[in-house]
This record gives C-alpha cells, sequence and structure tokens, in this order.
C-alpha cells in the first residue's frame, strides 16, 4: 500500500532514500528507489538520483546498476562528475 507524501519529512535527515548518507543534510531529489548504485564488492543500494550521484562521487569502483534506465544513469554519472567526494563534508 502507498503512503501518502508526508512534505514534514522531506527535508528532514528522515525518511530519505538508502543511498543518501547520515552525514549528508540534503533532501532527497525526486523518486526514493529512482536507481541502483552497485560497489565493486557487488553491494547494492537504492536511492533518488541526487543521493546516487553523490554516494558515487565517493565511492571508489561503484557504478550505476545496468537496469537503472539511461536517463538517469547519465544524469547520474554526469553529476557524479561534478561532486567532490563525500560533497557533505565540505558543505556542498
Ligand atoms: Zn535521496
Amino acid at each position: 500500500m502507498e503512503r501518502p507524501l508526508d512534505r514534514r519529512t522531506c527535508h528532514s535527515t528522515h525518511g530519505r532514500c538508502a543511498a543518501a548518507a547520515a552525514k549528508d543534510p540534503t533532501p532527497c531529489e525526486g523518486p526514493h528507489e529512482a536507481a541502483t548504485i552497485v560497489d565493486r564488492h557487488g553491494a547494492e543500494v537504492a536511492g533518488c538520483v541526487h543521493h546516487c550521484a553523490r554516494l558515487l562521487a565517493g565511492l571508489e569502483g561503484g557504478r550505476v546498476h545496468p537496469f537503472v534506465p539511461a536517463c538517469h544513469a547519465l544524469d547520474i554519472y554526469s553529476r557524479a562528475r561534478e561532486l567532490p567526494p563525500f560533497a557533505w563534508e565540505i558543505g556542498k
């Protein structure tokens, strides 16, 4: 069953996608399971486009899961290129 969107949780650290780092204060952007990131060991985490990009930027050997639609994958790769690793640690 779908739960209605709770706007109060959108800008807090709660109720974010699984790809959002605990120390990253930024809110999610779009659906919480827009994409899946795979690390070099094969572990997968689903998240929004925004947090997948931030995660990927600091994840050595990480990649977007091949099942992710190309438009989302390209968006994530191009955003990750512009981001420093662990962007939130330097206030970005
Ligand atoms: Zn997110």
